[in-house]
């Protein structure tokens, strides 16, 4: 079958998870699929054009920008939560549904000028992209765009990206 209906059944739908009401897309099954897993980082870094770095949010988005990044022959730059970065760094805080939550990343690992991808397993209000953005532009990145497996399309994401292009395999209402 085609890419898209082996990613669809290897994404596993987790109703209530983790809390009311949610109805989370759990990735896992795909990533024990050799062949589904490499076909999906293959697919990435075809949608892709020429990076310099992939960015990563932790911490499914690790899972994907690692293979992607020496799949593309480009760095990896780990965005990652509060506190969890030995080395100055820059935070970018955003709102969730209840409270905030803090990125993260090492500047001086983002040449000025590079072309970064930024790279997650879903892409669902957009808040996470959008800190991301912002922190990778802050640190003087050049953003070409993001790339995730599943885009939630009816929660909007896309629309608070400023415009940067988005690729998504599986694009789910
Ligand atoms: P957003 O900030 O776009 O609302 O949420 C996206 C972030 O939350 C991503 O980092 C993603 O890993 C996580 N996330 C939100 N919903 C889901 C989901 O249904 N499944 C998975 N695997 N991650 C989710």
């Amino acid at each position: 079958p085609a890419l898209v209906a082996r990613v669809e059944a290897l994404v596993r739908l987790v109703p209530d998870f983790p809390q009311p009401g949610v109805l989370f897309r759990d990735i896992t099954p795909l990533l024990a699929d050799a062949a589904t897993f490499a076909d999906v980082v293959a697919a990435m870094a075809a949608a892709a054009g020429e990076v310099d770095l992939v960015a990563g949010m932790e911490a499914r988005g690790f899972l994907l920008a690692a293979p992607l990044a020496t799949a593309l022959g480009a760095g990896l730059v780990p965005v990652r939560k509060a506190g969890k970065l030995p080395g100055p760094s820059l935070a970018e805080t955003y709102d969730l549904e209840y409270g905030t939550a803090t990125l993260e990343v090492h500047p001086d690992t983002v040449p000025a000028g590079a072309r970064v991808l930024v790279v997650d397993d879903v892409l669902a209000t957009g808040g996470t992209a959008a800190a991301t953005v912002r922190l990778l532009e802050r640190a003087g990145a050049d953003v070409v765009g993001l790339s995730v497996l599943v885009e939630l399309t009816a929660l909007g994401g896309r629309a608070r990206l400023g415009g940067h292009r988005v690729d998504a395999l599986l694009t789910p209402a």
